[in-house]
């Protein structure tokens, strides 16, 4: 079959996305052909626009279009309590629950040697810091129930229960070696209102 270059280049960018192996990024590129041309460029312009406004909260690493982060600003919350989790489609699953009223700290990723993902390339330093001002009370370690997110659970809880703070990690309701954003609500409730003292 003759190459159309900007058809390959189309599917080989869809093909790089997770999840998207080469017959769906064929299929999803030839879905765009047939789109109208305002369906597409709508769909360029959300891109672009999400990558230009949308960045990290300087307080918590959440994806955010605004900076502290709508979480970080509320006067509702809960100050005294701070939920560690791995990625910020963690804080998404977590609100989901409407279960948790805390705060969160997001560490971009999780303890992983073999990879050579050490502290310093987790967001630790900023939780330590956070956790200085003696407001936070109780850490959740919410990192995934896998090797990954319990040895860093545990590297974390060795580092901040010295501080005087409760640590506590959510129950292995979850499943194991599962991602937590794709726990359903309900089995994510119920691991945090069954979470364990640590250490
Ligand atoms: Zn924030």
């Amino acid at each position: 079959m003759q190459q159309i270059a900007p058809l390959a280049r189309l599917i080989e960018q869809l093909r790089a996305l997770p999840g998207i192996g080469a017959k769906s990024a064929a299929r999803l590129a030839y879905h765009i052909l047939e789109m109208d041309k305002d369906k597409a460029l709508q769909l360029s312009k959300a891109i672009v626009e999400a990558k230009d406004k949308i960045g990290y909260c300087r307080i918590c690493f959440n994806l955010t279009d605004c900076d502290p982060c709508a979480i970080c600003r509320s006067q509702n919350r809960d100050q005294s309590v701070l939920c560690v989790v791995e990625e910020p489609r963690d804080v998404a699953a977590m609100e989901r629950t409407r279960e948790f009223s805390g705060m969160y700290h997001v560490l971009h990723g999780s303890l992983s040697p073999l990879e050579g993902v050490g502290p310093d390339e987790l967001r630790i330093k900023e939780l330590l810091m956070r956790l200085r001002d003696g407001r936070v009370q109780e850490v959740i370690m919410a990192s995934n129930p896998d090797v990954e997110g319990e040895a860093t659970a545990m590297y974390l809880a060795r580092l901040i229960q010295p501080m005087g703070i409760k640590v506590t990690r959510i129950a292995h309701g979850l499943p194991i070696g599962g991602d937590l954003e794709y726990a359903d609500e309900v089995t994510l409730s119920k691991a945090l209102e069954n979470r364990r003292e640590m250490l």
